[in-house]
């Protein structure tokens, strides 16, 4: 089955951060935090997947101050941190909301991801993954990681499902329509 046949089916996009969502590094101060960036485009699409009814979960390996407080203002629908076996999540949210494996998609950079990969029905890899990671991938987005490969993908499920006029109406017509904008100039 075609890239595009596969996003049709995504009701729900799962992201791994460090390396997807962030560029993978990452900046520690005197005191032990640590400061990462994200991409804005990333977070409007994000916003733009739950206007079209994707649900979207953030795993990540570690805990962070700094992706807890990205998570809650681009209003992701499930986030866990700290997680050592990412198919956990995966499986808990497959329970959740009610979907097969077929229906969710994965975007991660590294090893710690293959396995979760594995079993979802539509993997994607950022543009500087691991090779191995570009192996079991069925998308491998042009762009890196928290340098919109995630943006990307969602642009591409979002084209497949053909919800851009939904979006835009929804935009258009929400009460909240000048909060979005908000979020996503910010
Ligand atoms: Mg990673």
């Amino acid at each position: 089955m075609d890239q595009k046949e596969l996003a049709k089916k995504v009701k729900l996009l799962m992201m791994d951060v460090d390396g997807t969502l962030s560029d993978g590094r990452f900046f520690v101060l005197p005191d032990g935090t640590a400061l990462k960036s994200f991409d804005v485009k990333d977070g409007t699409g994000i916003i733009f997947a739950g206007l079209a009814g994707i649900r979207t979960a953030i795993i990540s390996g570690k805990k962070s101050e700094a992706v807890k407080k990205r998570v809650e203002e681009l209003h992701v629908d499930d986030y866990f941190e700290g997680v050592r076996d990412k198919t956990a999540p995966l499986f808990q949210l497959l329970e959740k909301y009610e979907l097969t494996k077929e229906e969710v998609a994965y975007i991660g950079d590294d090893i710690g991801d293959a396995e979760v990969m594995g079993m979802v029905g539509f993997s994607a890899a950022v543009g500087d993954a691991h090779p191995l990671i570009k192996r079991i991938s069925h998308y491998i987005a042009k762009r890196y990681g928290g340098r919109g490969a995630v943006r990307e993908l969602i642009d591409f499920i979002l084209d497949a499902q053909g919800k851009w006029q939904e979006i835009f109406t929804k935009l258009k017509n929400s009460d909240n329509a000048d909060e979005i904008m908000r979020k996503i100039n910010s």
